[in-house]
């Protein structure tokens, strides 16, 4: 398997889209009544807009993607349905990522089916690529600068599965630090690798 390039996404950067996505918000003047928080991907980005916008109701939805190590044609899919009173409402549906943007696409047709009197999406980042695209969008990706990004809520199971692929058996872990410097791009402390390949 292909070790992806990754970036490092910092609590800083996670900072700075939901400023942005508060300012476009604010800027419409389309203060949502209701979020829907994508798990697992949207649910810190959701909390953090419920925050910052005064939201009190925010709602989880499960969808399920094809994650870092499966291929990109892999079939999204909602493994739960949504069981909140949305009707009238304004909703807001929040991701952390729309790379294909399938399960955006997806969340945002089941939300619709509730009957919501406004339904709109946001992003922390959104991959130019994506055939889906949210209404506000914290910061635009084009294809060339495509990466995993390694977002602070999964840096430690993205570094497990990266750790694992990089590991040859016995796994030393120098070498692996190495490989993921070399080909992700990832440049983790040491004692992180360790502790991946512990918990892999
Ligand atoms: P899918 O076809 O897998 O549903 P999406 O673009 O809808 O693709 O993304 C679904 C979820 O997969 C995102 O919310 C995010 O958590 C994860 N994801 C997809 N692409 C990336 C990426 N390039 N970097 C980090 N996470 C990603």
């Amino acid at each position: 398997m292909e070790l992806p390039r990754c970036e490092l996404v910092s609590w800083e950067m996670v900072e700075r889209w939901s400023d942005r996505l508060e300012e476009l918000i604010r800027g419409a003047d389309r203060i949502p009544g209701v979020l829907v928080g994508l798990t697992r991907g949207g649910w810190v980005p959701s909390r953090m807009l419920a925050d910052r916008l005064g939201v009190k109701k925010l709602y989880a939805l499960r969808a399920q993607h094809w994650g870092i190590t499966a291929t990109p044609d892999g079939k999204a899919e909602l493994t739960e349905s949504l069981h909140a009173p949305l009707q009238g409402e304004k909703v807001l549906v929040v991701d952390d990522i729309t790379d294909t943007g399938e399960s955006l696409a997806l969340a945002e047709e089941h939300v619709s089916s509730l009957r919501p009197g406004r339904l709109e999406s946001a992003t922390f980042l959104h991959l130019t690529h994506s055939k889906f695209r949210p209404t506000y969008v914290g910061e635009e990706v084009p294809r060339e600068r495509w990466a995993w990004f390694v977002f602070p809520w999964n840096y430690w199971e993205d570094l497990r599965v990266l750790s694992r692929q990089a590991a040859g058996s016995p796994a030393d872990v120098s070498a692996v630090r190495e490989t993921l410097r070399e080909r992700c791009h990832l440049d983790v402390p040491l004692e992180d690798v360790r502790r991946a390949l512990q918990g892999a």
